[in-house]
């Protein structure tokens, strides 16, 4: 067994902050092969001579679980890597990560696609990873071999992706992708914007922010998820919203929940934090689709998120190369309209979500749900992910709650040094990131595994 592959002593890391499932509290975590043993009073410890790794007042939580991640390779690893994103994903302590079907080249749409992106991650992968499969027109034969080879659900468009070779889905390709999904049992998640709301906004190319907002109203998005649940009520289908911008969304699936649709959604960090009114004019760094709206609406997506109504908070981490977001600072035009519409955001997220948490008085605990067990349920990696809770993988991270720093783009391991969170200071620190138990280095070797979707339903 090469040493990668060695499983880690058993030990136990003490916190008086462990946040578990039911809350927080002093806890003592007991780890064994890879796993949680079990959680212990605190100081009960030690036990048969493991050594304790005593984290004060630092708190433990489980690893986060980002289900919304671009990794982009192969084909378009300029933009980001599997390595440099997996190293991101650990120092932002997130220890699970489900890479999206597009941008690479192939897309994931295929057997052969996924096949590819297996072979370029192997020995890549500084924490765990799994895949979406991708449902674009006349790839229906193709849902059931890469469902059983693992995706954990398939991605849609019903707008254009921004790539050529993954085409969004018209109506009626929209119909049968679904039906095959519901027949097979896949999950459905959907990119919601309606492309004739979008061709009908105005659209006026500039630097100015209002008017690239003004180009993706709020319409695109409810215009769309009226649609999609409209068709997961007659196909069966299981489907979940994926970065829900607008909050005029949030009663439309309240009221196909109550209709028997099942309908999940998630948000990202940058449509919590982030504001229209504080976007510069130029700055395409914070371009993103959906846009970022307007405080107001902010404040209605934080009610949302309060209230359940999402079922996670994950990063569309999605970046490009610099010159493709036309910086001004890079002599680019900062044009909204023609930059690449993605956010860079995986190491970020945790302490981006909590600065902006506590100022509105949630929890660590709030936090964990939203990031880890939420994000853990959606992949069906519940008692495995997203919890630190006994049987569940060692994935844990020690976080500093009270740790400010100010986000200097260039010294993340982010691929490309471009992030709207560059500048400010953000409150909440990761010191140490462990995946099965040990802990992960990045100028170490990795160890991550590819994890597929869990065959039987737990
Ligand atoms: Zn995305």
């Amino acid at each position: 067994m090469p040493p990668s592959e060695t499983p880690p002593h058993p030990a136990v890391i003490r916190s008086r902050r462990v946040v578990l499932p039911d809350g927080e509290r002093p806890a003592d975590v007991l780890i064994r092969d890879g796993r949680i043993e079990r959680v212990a009073a605190h100081g009960s410890a030690p036990v048969d001579g493991r050594p304790v790794t005593d984290l004060g007042d630092t708190a433990l939580l489980p690893g986060l679980v980002d289900t919304h991640v671009h990794v982009n390779e192969p084909g378009r690893t300029a933009w980001e890597g599997f390595a440099t994103a997996t190293r991101a994903a650990a120092a932002g302590g997130v220890t699970t990560i489900v890479d999206m079907p597009l941008n690479s080249v192939p897309p994931t749409t295929t057997p052969d696609g996924l096949a590819a992106k297996r072979r370029t991650a192997e020995g890549q992968a500084w924490v765990d990873l799994g895949f979406w499969g991708g449902a674009v027109p006349g790839n229906v034969p193709d849902l059931q071999p890469l469902h059983d080879a693992g995706v954990f659900g398939f991605k849609s468009f019903l707008a254009p992706s921004g790539v050529a070779e993954f085409p969004h889905v018209e109506q009626a390709a929209l119909e049968a992708a679904l039906a095959e999904q519901a027949r097979i049992g896949a999950l459905a998640i959907v990119h919601a914007e309606d492309p004739a709301v979008l061709a009908a906004a105005p659209q006026r190319p500039g630097a100015h922010y209002r008017d690239f907002l003004a180009s993706r109203p709020a319409a695109a998005e409810t215009a769309a998820v009226a649609r999609l649940l409209d068709t997961a009520r007659r196909t069966g289908a299981r489907v979940h919203i994926l970065h829900v911008s607008a909050a005029a969304v949030l009663p439309l699936l309240r009221r196909a929940r109550e209709d028997g649709v099942r309908v999940t959604a998630e948000t990202c960090p940058h449509y919590l934090t982030l504001a229209a009114e504080e976007v510069p004019d130029g700055d395409t760094a914070f371009k993103c689709c959906p846009p970022i709206r307007d405080e107001s609406n902010r404040d209605r997506l934080w009610e949302a998120l309060a209230n359940g109504e999402f079922a996670a908070v994950v990063s569309d981490h999605s970046p490009s190369t610099p010159d493709l977001k036309l910086l001004p600072e890079l002599g680019g035009s900062g044009d909204f309209a023609a930059a690449w519409g993605g956010i860079a955001s995986l190491q970020l997220g945790l302490p981006a979500v909590w600065t902006e948490a506590r100022r509105r008085g949630h929890t660590l605990a709030d936090v964990v749900r939203w990031m880890a067990a939420g994000p853990a349920a959606l992949a069906g990696l519940t008692g495995t992910k997203g919890a630190i809770a006994a049987g569940g993988d060692a994935d844990l991270v020690a976080f500093d709650p009270d740790g400010a720093f100010a986000v200097r783009a260039a010294e993340l391991h982010h691929r490309n040094p471009v992030t709207p969170y560059a500048g400010r200071t953000l409150t909440g620190t990761v010191r140490t990131t462990w995946l099965g138990g040990r802990v992960v280095d990045p100028a170490a070797e990795p160890f991550g595994r590819q994890i597929t979707r869990p065959q039987e339903p737990k």
